[in-house]
């Protein structure tokens, strides 16, 4: 018997994850990328002796990893372990307070009531009604297409449906934490997870209320070897179940005919398969893979999320006061969103983020150092003047770090690098740089993200953060599965 063949456009970690589940179908997979190495955002780089994880730092839901390793038969230890982070992230405000969040729910509550005057039993009450919300409409949206009717006619969507409190849809995620806490600085906090997705607390929905349980109920997590770990454990399952790997090799187009996918063309030669899966941005296997302009164009009418600027620098002293996560919060957050999503700018006190791995691991760093991925949030690539922005960017990040630190970090600076919309964009084919594809800034932007599957063109399906169910590595993974079920149901037969 044939068996049947699978190309997947892009080893991200959502095309990791799809090779290793196809494999596990009995496809022989063939998976092509641009890049010399696996992993797309989610790569790493050494700098004069420090590891720098590239892309992305919070790493929540091992769970999603756990199920590669138990659907390919293999232990998960083998190839990859973690470590669980009780402190979610250290929080600097503007005004000189400071707030550790703790992923033990007590510890956290006593934290905001003595920090910030919060009342322990509402943000108790908080936690609660984000799990609820996510365990009811998490495993709607998150499980399944939201492009099938099949989907809109199950029992369980229904249910979800009944979480939904009219708060969650027609409120901003602001004015949902605005009646949740008592503080600006709390109130800020809970704001700032609009960012996970790349989207503005001012205008994306107050379901995105549920985002904090992943992080502070479920808990926050440490790969050992950092980030990149997760990369390399998929991509060794994914060449233990059999999986062909194509490096330096740009996909080209998308080769079908007569309404059914055939194959791809890689090095201007056909390759043939009987279903193809591109985990490249969406609009570029539109524009560029399958020259569907119409297409592509419809898909620009959603926003795209936010970018980021990083440095990544190799510091050297230790900074005591410093966790695994840190954020130094702007003065004034809704000016900082306006000029992210209105005015395309980025203004001149942001909110700046510091991830260290070396806290938690020797050897990423040398002795007596640590190394800094400093990310600001960017607007995407407008064609704004980068390199003036990043001159500025620098300026402000120093400044405020030096400030809220009592200390000038900048002779500490050793070595640096700098990633930016445009670079991202080069590097991992992220249209405009956004970090996360769409932003989820409407109120009905989770229905309209782009399908996992093309619904005119049989055996052609995408999975990855610029589709259904949207972007970061949870929802990339959730991605992975949803369409793998997909195929498993359209049940497309080998061509002989
Ligand atoms: C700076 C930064 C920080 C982030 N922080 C976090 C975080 O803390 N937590 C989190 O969960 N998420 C974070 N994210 C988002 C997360 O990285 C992404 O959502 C996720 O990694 C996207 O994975 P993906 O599978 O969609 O593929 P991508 O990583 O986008 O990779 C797509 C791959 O396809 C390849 N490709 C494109 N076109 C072709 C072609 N024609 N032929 C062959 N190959 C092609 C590309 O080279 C690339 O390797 C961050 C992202 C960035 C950039």
């Amino acid at each position: 018997m044939h068996t049947p063949t699978a190309i997947i456009i892009g080893s991200g970690v959502a095309g990791l994850a799809m090779s290793v589940r196809l494999a596990v179908k009995g496809y022989r997979v063939s998976v092509y990328e641009t890049n010399s190495y696996p992993g797309g955002k989610l790569s790493a780089f050494k700098q004069d002796g420090f590891h720098f994880d590239a892309g992305p730092s919070l790493f929540t839901e091992p769970e999603n990893i756990e199920a590669l390793f138990t659907l390919a038969g293999e232990r998960m230890e083998e190839y990859f372990q973690y470590e669980n982070v009780p402190v979610a992230c250290n929080y600097f405000f503007d005004n000189g307070k400071r707030v550790q969040a703790f992923t033990d729910k007590e510890a956290l509550q006593q934290e905001l009531a003595d920090k910030l005057g919060e009342n322990p039993e509402q943000v108790s009450r908080y936690l609660s009604d984000a799990q609820n919300l996510y365990q009811q409409v998490g495993s709607v949206f998150l499980d399944h297409s939201l492009h099938k009717s099949s989907t809109w006619l199950h029992k369980r969507t229904l249910t979800a449906f009944k979480a939904v409190k009219w708060p969650h849809v027609f409120g901003t995620l602001d004015s949902y934490n605005r009646k949740g806490f008592r503080s600006e600085e709390a109130t800020q906090l809970f704001n700032r997870y609009a960012t996970y997705n790349g989207s503005n607390p001012y205008s994306a929905p107050g379901m995105l209320s549920l985002i904090p349980h992943l992080e502070l109920n479920k808990g926050t997590y440490y790969p050992k070897g950092g980030m990149i770990s997760i990369t390399n454990a998929l991509y060794q399952l994914a060449l233990k179940k059999g999986v062909e790997f194509h490096f330096d090799q740009p996909v080209q187009r998308i080769i079908h005919h007569e309404g059914k996918v055939r194959g791809v063309v890689v090095n201007n030669n056909n390759c043939f398969a009987d279903i193809v899966v591109s985990n490249a941005d969406v609009y570029f296997t539109y524009k560029n893979l399958l020259q569907h302009q119409p297409k592509a164009k419809r898909l620009l009418r959603q926003e795209r999320s936010s970018s980021a600027v990083i440095f990544y620098w190799g510091m050297g002293d230790n900074f005591p006061e410093l966790g695994l996560h840190n954020i130094f919060f702007s003065k004034n957050y809704k000016d900082e969103f306006q000029y992210l999503f209105d005015k395309k700018e980025m203004i001149n006190d942001p909110t700046v983020y510091i991830n260290i791995t070396s806290k938690l691991e020797d050897g990423l760093a040398p002795k007596g150092n640590e190394n800094w991925f400093v990310m600001v949030n960017a607007p995407a690539n407008y064609g704004q003047n980068w390199e003036a922005l990043i001159q500025q960017c620098r300026v402000n990040a120093i400044e405020k770090i030096s400030r809220i630190l009592g200390r000038d970090i900048t002779p500490l600076i050793r070595n640096e690098s700098v990633l930016d919309p445009i670079t991202i964009e080069s590097k991992t084919g992220s249209y405009m740089g956004s970090l996360y594809g769409t932003s989820s800034n409407s109120k009905l932007a989770a229905f309209f993200r782009a399908p996992n599957f093309s619904n005119y063109i049989r055996g052609l399906y995408f999975c990855g953060g610029t589709v259904h169910p949207g972007g970061g590595i949870p929802l990339c993974l959730h991605s992975a599965k949803i369409t793998a079920e997909l195929i498993a149901k359209d049940n497309i037969q080998p061509s002989h």
